[in-house]
């Protein structure tokens, strides 16, 4: 089957990156919850990690479109670009609303690959979903705040140079709305390591580097804050929709990967003497699969452009993620159906990935929050909270 698929040559060439890192590779990081650095390194190397780094300052200069295709085709080729597609996005938030000198200071070494900013260090235990009411505190102290507080879920933290962190520098009572006096520090994470940073690995269903910061009197010079202090919110809200774009775009990946297994599987496998999928009741489920695959990448493809244009895309940017989240997980649902017993044994790769993709109907934001931000927002329901 051929489809005519954007960024062709991107997709050619990170398919082929991808071919030397296969199933094997990943079963064993999985066995070992480790970090896929050589993967990562690979990435990088072949500067994909710096796609929308503008030419200036060493980067491709493309827009998130094309990173789209970028991460699609690494979910559909079954390597896992959650380690690493953090940089994309965060990488965002210094491009829009660094100062120059921050950018100049950064935005080259990220291109080379000598730094990775690959840790984005929102939630909190106790706030959850509700970003305004994030606890930690970073407090001016002549040229540093002192940052004190904890995070928790903070992915690849281990593994990166630099975080960008939301802190709140203005009490949620005293800020004039909730929104406000939360600001945006970069962590120099290897010097922010035993002086007030601990970082302590979480277990997850799947191999994710997750982790949980516990930070206490952590100082943070002044000349790493980003933009202006108390509008935070409103600079990481641009990266977070870039950031559910371009999960949007590995969920679809995933699906295409299922699909792509499933109806291969059903075709060579037979039982009573005929392939599983010339039974409708297998060959039906791929096909919805399918479909629904190709309409949540429709509204994936519309919301990266008008990102890429500049335009208002948070209701688009929503949408994609759920609809591609949830495609995905039928997909691989499906795919588990049709192998059988052998959906459920390692070495196809079918179980991880189903475990890997469970991950996005709740990170980064859940599928109940989104219908909440379409019901409110764009259908001007009343709102519940
Ligand atoms: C593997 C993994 C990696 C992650 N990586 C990062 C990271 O790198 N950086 C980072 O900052 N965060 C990260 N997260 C955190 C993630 O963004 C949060 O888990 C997610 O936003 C949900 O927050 P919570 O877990 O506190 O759930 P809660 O806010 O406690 O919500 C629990 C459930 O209740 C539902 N719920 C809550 N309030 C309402 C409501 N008003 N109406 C209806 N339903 C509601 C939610 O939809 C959800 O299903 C990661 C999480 C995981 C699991």
């Amino acid at each position: 089957m051929h489809v005519e698929r954007d960024y062709p040559e991107i997709r050619e060439a990170i398919a082929k990156l991808c071919e030397q890192f296969p199933g094997k590779y990943w079963q064993q990081l999985d066995r070992e919850s480790a970090y896929p650095s050589r993967f990562v390194h690979a990435v990088t190397e072949a500067g994909y990690l710096s796609i929308m780094i503008p030419e200036e300052f060493g980067g491709s200069g493309l827009g998130l479109s094309a990173a789209c295709a970028l991460l699609e085709e690494i979910q559909r080729s079954g390597c896992n670009g959650g380690a690493c597609h953090a940089q994309i996005y965060t990488m965002g938030t210094l491009l829009k609303h660094g100062s120059e000198e921050q950018k100049a200071r950064y935005l080259p070494l990220l291109a080379n690959g000598e730094l990775r900013l690959q840790a984005f260090g929102v939630t909190e235990p106790a706030s959850g979903t509700d970003t305004t009411r994030i606890r930690t505190r970073a407090v001016r102290d002549g040229n540093d705040y002192i940052v004190n507080g904890q995070k928790v879920f903070i992915s690849r933290a281990e593994h990166s140079d630099l975080m960008i962190l939301l802190v709140r520098t203005t009490p949620r009572d005293q800020a004039e709305k909730r929104t406000a006096g939360m600001s945006v520090l970069i962590v120099d994470l290897h010097q922010a390591v035993g002086n007030g940073l601990t970082i302590k690995p979480i277990q997850t269903m799947m191999n994710h580097s997750s982790t949980e910061l516990f930070i206490e009197n952590l100082r943070v010079p002044v000349e790493n804050l980003i933009g202006e202090e108390g509008k935070g919110f409103r600079y990481i809200l641009d990266g977070m929709n870039a950031e559910r774009i371009l999960i949007a775009s590995e969920c679809i990946g995933d699906a295409r990967f299922f699909i792509e297994k499933a109806a291969n599987y059903a075709t060579e496998r037979e039982v009573f003497g005929r392939p599983i999928g010339q039974n409708q009741g297998v060959q039906f489920p791929i096909a919805r699969a399918y479909a629904q695959t190709e309409a949540a990448a429709l509204m994936v493809s519309k919301a990266a452009q008008l990102f890429d244009e500049g335009k208002t895309c948070g209701a688009e940017a929503n949408m994609a993620k759920m609809l591609a989240a949830e495609a995905a997980w039928f997909a691989g649902d499906t795919c588990v159906q049709t192998f059988g017993g052998y959906g459920f044994a390692v070495e196809y790769d079918v179980e991880r990935k189903f475990r890997e993709t469970r991950l996005y109907q709740v990170a980064p934001i859940s599928t109940n929050l989104i219908l909440s931000h379409i019901a409110t927002r764009v259908l001007s329901m009343p709102k519940s909270f």
